[in-house]
Formats: structure tokens, sequence, C-alpha cells
């Protein structure tokens, strides 16, 4: 330890504060640190402390700030609430607390909807060595849910960051922006990686009507023909022939320029910042065929779109907090051949939304994908905070699951769940800790739990806070470990 980092321990210590080791950080003659508060309310139970020697270091940055002296050496101590506006101070100190593209590095996305999950993310990435995180991973729909904006998602997981003290750079993903709207507040939030969602313009029936809506498609955004469309595809393999062309051209053509709208509107907000983007198509209802997924690429190309990721929707099914559904053969082969479509039009990486919990395919995804693999984990996260709960608050715990087997039935509309409530135990029979643990490995209980943590935050969202913050290490513990199993098929 330096001279600067004992001097912040000893003072953290006079004021009953204590300072998360790997957090402390240098910049000019100031040490910064985050600290833990004893007996504090969740909302305050940490604070940003920062020693330096005159005021006029610290400037800009807003809390309490009192004279000290140690061994005769006079500092200026600083203790600041975690507001947005000392945020956005500590980014302009340390550029490696803001996001930055990740490229095609092989990625691990960690969504994290009570704003406590960042160090635990943190601790896995590190651990495993081989996956950069995308932390502040947040569609708009889980934003709305959790009550929470774009600058909350990115500065809680600033704070985090900061916490663990992790310097080998993140990215942040605005995720399933389906609106220009979407893209200005996520754009203005400092997200970047944007994920576009053109879900609600892909043609879920192009079989009927197919000449009339093929005519129909928007040519001129498109900036081409019909003819000279179909002449593009056609016999360019991948099953295509003019017939299959034309088909994946009504299915995916409006989303195409849907996503090609997108692009441009979020180009010219970014300006001349960095920025990534995704291209899902994974909430559809039918699988995306491999000549489909060809078109999709081809035209965006041509259109001038450049993106780092593409999310197709692929067979069998992809359930929320459950493993993959369907045939492990059948899904190799698909995946085989996205793999053979993203080498043809990239190199850019296949994103596997709803991917957590996917166990039995991360090594047919690992060993086809090599490294251009992205894969994205959120709610499960949310679920490891309710393992903590489970652990420590019984009583809790139950009261939760009584609400999501209640508001299933309601809650599951948007998302991709079988569950039933008829299979899920009910709230009365958990008798204890280990009953409530195993509850959540509950094929039912699990996506009910999971699915309804709109309404659960709403009403227990600072309950289940105060567990958390009073069980750091736990929940710290659970998450690294449930995230880590995520990564270590993928570091072979
Ligand atoms: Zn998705």
């Amino acid at each position: 330890m330096d001279s600067n980092t004992i001097v912040a321990h000893q003072l953290a210590a006079l004021f009953g504060l204590s300072l998360y080791p790997r957090s402390v950080a240098q910049a000019g003659p100031a040490t910064y640190a985050l600290a833990r508060v004893q007996n504090a309310p969740p909302s305050s139970a940490r604070c940003l402390l920062i020693v330096a020697p005159d005021h006029r270091t610290v400037s800009g940055f807003r809390g309490e700030a009192g004279q000290v002296e140690v061994e005769g050496r006079p500092f200026v101590l600083m203790r600041c609430p975690l507001t947005g506006e000392n945020a956005a101070m500590l980014r302009s100190v340390f550029p490696w607390l803001c996001p930055h593209p990740l490229g095609l590095r092989k990625s691990v996305g960690c969504g994290d909807r009570l704003g406590l999950a960042t160090p635990g993310h943190i601790r896995a990435v590190r651990e495993s060595g081989c996956m950069a995180p995308v932390l502040a991973q947040q569609s708009m729909r889980e934003m709305a849910r959790a009550n929470r904006t774009p600058i909350q998602v990115m500065d809680d997981a600033l704070w985090g960051v900061f916490q663990e003290g992790w310097r080998e750079g993140f990215g942040a993903d605005a995720d399933h922006l389906k609106t220009p709207e979407d893209v200005d507040v996520c754009a203005a939030a400092g997200f970047t990686l944007f994920t576009f969602d053109p879900g609600a313009h892909v043609d879920g029936n192009p079989d009927k009507d197919t000449g009339a809506k093929y005519a129909a498609l928007p040519w001129d955004a498109l900036e081409t023909t019909p003819d000279e469309a179909v002449r593009r595809y056609a016999g360019a393999g991948f099953n295509l022939d003019a017939p299959a062309a034309r088909l994946a051209l009504v299915k995916y053509g409006r989303a195409v320029a849907h996503v090609a709208r997108l692009y441009r509107h979020l180009k010219a907000a970014m300006g001349s910042r960095p920025f990534e983007v995704e291209v899902s198509v994974d909430e559809t209802d039918t699988p995306t065929t491999h000549g489909e997924h060809y078109v999709i690429a081809g035209e965006l190309r041509r259109l001038g779109v450049e993106w780092v990721s593409l999310a197709p929707r692929f067979v069998g099914r992809f359930e929320k907090g459950v493993d993959y559904i369907g045939d492990l053969a059948a899904f190799e082969a698909d995946f085989a051949g996205h793999v053979a479509v993203a080498r043809r039009w990239g190199p850019y990486k296949l994103s596997i939304h709803s991917g957590s919990d996917k166990f039995s395919i991360y090594g047919a995804i690992a060993r086809l994908a090599g490294d251009l693999v992205h894969v994205k984990t959120a709610g499960t996260s949310y679920l490891e905070a309710l393992r903590t709960v489970a652990a420590c608050d019984v009583a809790l715990f139950k009261d939760i699951y009584a609400l999501a087997r209640e508001r299933y039935a309601t809650d599951r509309a948007s998302y991709h769940v079988s569950a039933d409530m008829s299979r899920a135990p009910a709230a009365e029979t958990l008798a204890d800790e280990k009953a409530c643990v195993a509850v959540l490995e509950q094929f039912d209980a699990r996506q009910a739990l999971h699915v309804c943590f709109g309404s659960i935050l709403a009403a227990y969202g600072d309950a289940i806070r105060s567990v958390l913050v009073a069980n750091e290490t736990l929940h710290k513990d659970n998450l690294a470990r449930h995230i880590g199993r995520h990564i270590a098929p993928f570091c072979r």
C-alpha cells in the first residue's frame, strides 16, 4: 500500500467507514475510494471518499468536506453521496469508468435490474479472464418495469466498476431499441452498444399474399427494385431460390429498412462519439432460416449498416430462466448454418439472447462460433438476488413468491415462457430457507419469479435492496458463481 492509500484507510476508519480495497484509485495528488457506511439505510450505504491536499483539487464534487490532519499533514476529506452529478465528475477523472465499444471481442452481457449486481458480475469476468463484460445492459421494457432511467442504469454500473477497480474496459448495451426516440435517450445517457430490435416490422406470415406484399415493400427506403432484390439472392446458396428470396424479403424487408433508419439516426445522434450496433430479430414467432439471415445481413450491408453482432431467432425454445428446450442435434445444425452466414458477411458475433441458463448448448456454441460470440444474460442475476433473499429472509421471499404466482398470468405477456402455476409449489408450503432456495430451481416457479420482476420490484424493491446491502458478500458470491457458470464453457 502506498502512503496515500494508507491515509485513506486511516481516515475512513476514523469516520466509521470501510473502504472497498480494490476501489482505491489515485489521480494527481488526490485519492478516491468507495466506502461502505456502517448502519446506513440502503440508499446511502456506500459513499465516495476523496482525500486531497486542498479544496481546489476536489472542486466539482458535491458532498461534505472537512479539514483533517494525519501525522501533522493537513488533508481535505470529502464524503460524497452516489449521485449522478458525482458519477459524472468521477467519469471525467477516471476514463476507465466510461464504457466503450468492444468490437469483436468475445463478450458476455450482464443485465442488472436492481443496480447492485455489477460487483458480482465483474468478479466472474475477472476470475474467468476470457470474456469482455457488457455491464449496463438493459432493454427499454426492463427499464420501464424496473422504474429506472437509462442514466440511472449507467450510473449504477459505474459505481460497481469503481468499487471493483475494473480497468480492463466494458461495454454498455441499450438493449432492444425499437424507435428513434429510444435511440435518443440511450445515446444521451452514454451507452456504447445499441441493440436494434425491428421485430415489430417482421411479417410473421409471409406465405400469405406474398406477391402483393412483395410489391408493396418500401422499395425507396430499401434503395433497390423488386427485380434487383430477387436477383441478388436467388441462387446465392443457403437454400435461396427466387421464391425463397422473395419470401425472405417479404418477412424481413420492412425490418431491414427500419434498422437502416435507426442506424442513420444513431449515427447522427452520436456524432464523433464511438459506438457499435447489434441487430436482433430473436423475438419473432418463427426461427430465422439461414437463407433469411443471409438476406437480412446482405441487405443491411448494402444499405451501409455496420454491426458487431447479430441475434437470429434460433430453432428450439429459448425461454426465460431455464435451459434450452428442443433437440440438441437440431440446434447444432441450425447454429452451424448461422455461423456460416456470419462468416460470409462478417466477421461479426452471433448474439445469444435469453442466453442465461442455456447450459446444454454453450459447449456447441463455443465450439462452432469460436470467439465470435456474445451471450446475453439479464433476469437471472435478479434471480440470484432472490436466492440471497431466500437464504436471509424466508418471510420476505415467501411474500415475493406468492406475488409472482398471483401476477404470472398477467406479467408473462411479451415473454417466451411456458410455466404453469398448477405445477409450481404453493407459497405456504415453503417451510424454510432450503425450500425457498429449492423453489428457485423449480421450472414453473423460476419462470414466474423471472417475468414478474416488475411487479415484485414495485412491491418489494426496497425490502430486497435492504437484504442485499446487509448481505453484500453472499449476494456477490451468488452472482459470481452464477455468471461464472455461464462464462466457463467459453473459456476452455
Ligand atoms: Zn433479446
